[in-house]
């Protein structure tokens, strides 16, 4: 029914690239690497914002907005931030254009130079702690807990729609503390915000780990990460938090009075997550079909579709559906009456399953004699009659609803609990990561050589060390030097 929707197993690539497009969430933009968000695809996004943006507040940040463009010398003053973000920065270098003399179009005019150029933000560590400068003299002015909600630039250079963009849009927090131990516990916190936001809304199972020093943000002293596993078998990087330790307050000249009369430089994190989470919610649901979305995160929740000749029978329906939508949208749950008479039923029955609507309610002129509906669920395929006077249909749609983001979940995680395996030899190793796919659990001697060598044999990085890993000797399977636990490595986007 999905008009040829390339098919996961054959072309899994196409088949993302196709399915975003088709089911109206998103398009390439004239420039490269860039990208239009549709209608439907920014009311996904929406959702998202309004429950990260609810768990921020509750973990007591509020919101402020920051420029987007950055002196190009603020950008150098932490050594190892400005060399992580060099090679992706977008510069602005005059202000002006002009017609040129030769008739030829417009140019820049030479003459509109900017004085000192500007890096269109790649992240905003050092406009904010430039900023925070101002803001924080003693330690009644800690902590300070700010989030923004901004687009940034990377000039990435291989770029696919939502998982890796040259623009994209993501919240960032900045937050200030009085003491190391303060800054750590903010930044674990946020990364167990994330985690929870992905398991109890995207319905994604996500390992919480610390990345090695070579997969670290630059001008971090470390990077908690959440880590999910595409339905391909590749990780995703879903959400990273950073403990900055005191390296932006350094560079920046932040120091706060002691309550003890000293003056100290200021504990620092950083935590983003990005429109790559579209991504990720897409790739770790959906089928040949379409779409399959969270219950929680779809825009609309429920369709009602009616079955009907001439206008007579829809005014009949209609009466119908709507008490039906009305005792939905008394509970909360986001209801649609698709009574278009452009289109048939099979044809809107495809475009909702391409759509990943939850549930389908489908109404006909047999249903008002019986007082049925029939209910049609997207995660399963599955269909069923139910008689109106057995059951109340507004408690009976949200349990399903809830059951419905319940077996999402349970889906992805035992697909997530198949694909972790363990290598003891380099030869399970390499079978595995070329065969199998998925997290391959396995020891490592801590060396950056030994992760970048296994980088280019194999393709897989160190996707994180787990919070969670047991103390364990081992040897480390590419040079067999001694190890005190596993990480988990994998082929990722
Ligand atoms: P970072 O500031 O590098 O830690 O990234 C913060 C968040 O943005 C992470 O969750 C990344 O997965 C995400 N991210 C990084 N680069 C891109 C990109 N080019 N497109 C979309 N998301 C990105």
């Amino acid at each position: 029914m999905s008009k040829g929707l390339p098919k996961r197993s054959e072309d899994y690539s196409l088949w993302y690239n196709e399915l975003v497009k088709r089911a109206d969430l998103a398009e390439n933009s004239p420039v490269r690497g860039c990208m239009v968000i549709k209608p439907y695809g920014y009311s996904i996004w929406e959702k998202m914002q309004a429950e990260l943006d609810r768990m921020f507040k509750e973990t007591g940040h509020t919101n402020a907005y920051f420029p987007l463009f950055i002196p190009k010398s603020y950008l150098s003053k932490e050594a190892s931030h400005v060399e992580g973000f060099a090679k992706e920065c977008a510069v602005v270098t005059h202000y002006r254009l002009k017609n040129s003399d030769d008739g030829r179009g417009v140019i820049v005019d030479p003459e509109a130079k900017l004085e000192e150029e500007l890096i269109v933000r790649p992240t905003s560590e050092t406009v904010i702690w430039s900023t925070y400068k101002n803001w924080i003299q003693s330690y009644r002015d800690l902590p300070l807990l700010v989030n923004q909600w901004a687009n940034v630039v990377r000039w990435e250079m291989r770029t696919r729609l939502f998982l890796r963009t040259a623009e994209f849009l993501w919240q960032e927090g900045h937050t200030a503390h009085a003491s190391k131990e303060e800054a750590i516990e903010e930044t674990v916190q946020m990364m167990n915000v994330y985690a929870t936001f992905a398991e109890n809304f995207m319905a994604l199972p996500v390992v919480r780990g610390i990345k090695s020093a070579n997969e670290r943000f630059a001008g971090a002293e470390d990077t908690y990460c959440i880590e999910a596993l595409m339905q391909d078998g590749k990780a995703l990087q879903a959400g990273t938090s950073h403990f900055l330790g005191q390296n932006f307050a350094k560079a920046f000249d932040v120091k706060f009075a002691t309550k003890e009369g000293g003056l100290e430089y200021v504990w620092g994190t950083s935590w983003g997550a990005s429109t790559r989470l579209m991504g990720a919610l897409i790739m770790a649901h959906s089928d040949d079909n379409g779409l399959v979305l969270p219950p929680k995160l779809a825009p609309i929740q429920v369709v009602i579709v009616p079955i009907y000749k001439g206008d007579e029978e829809l005014e009949r329906i209609s009466v119908k559906a709507k008490e039906i939508m009305a005792s939905l949208r008394a509970k909360g749950i986001s209801v649609q009456f698709d009574n278009r008479d452009t289109h048939k039923p099979g044809w809107k029955f495809a475009e909702y399953e391409l759509k990943g609507v939850p549930l389908r309610i489908a109404m006909g002129p047999r249903d008002l004699e019986n007082n049925t509906v029939e209910i049609a669920r997207r995660d399963t395929l599955t269909k069923e009659s139910v008689n109106l006077s057995e059951i109340s249909i507004d408690k009976y749609v949200s349990d399903l609803l809830e059951e419905i983001q319940r077996n999402i979940f349970q889906k992805a995680f035992e697909f997530r609990e198949n694909m972790t395996t363990e290598a003891d030899t380099w030869q399970e190793f390499e079978d595995l990561l070329e065969n199998k796919g998925g997290f391959v659990s396995a020891h490592w001697d801590g060396t950056t050589e030994t992760e970048e060598r296994i980088k280019e044999l194999t393709k897989a990085t160190i996707r994180c060390i787990p919070i969670d890993r047991k103390e364990e000797s081992g040897s480390c399977i590419l040079t067999g030097k001694p190890s005190t636990g596993r990480v988990l490595f994998a082929r990722a986007y």
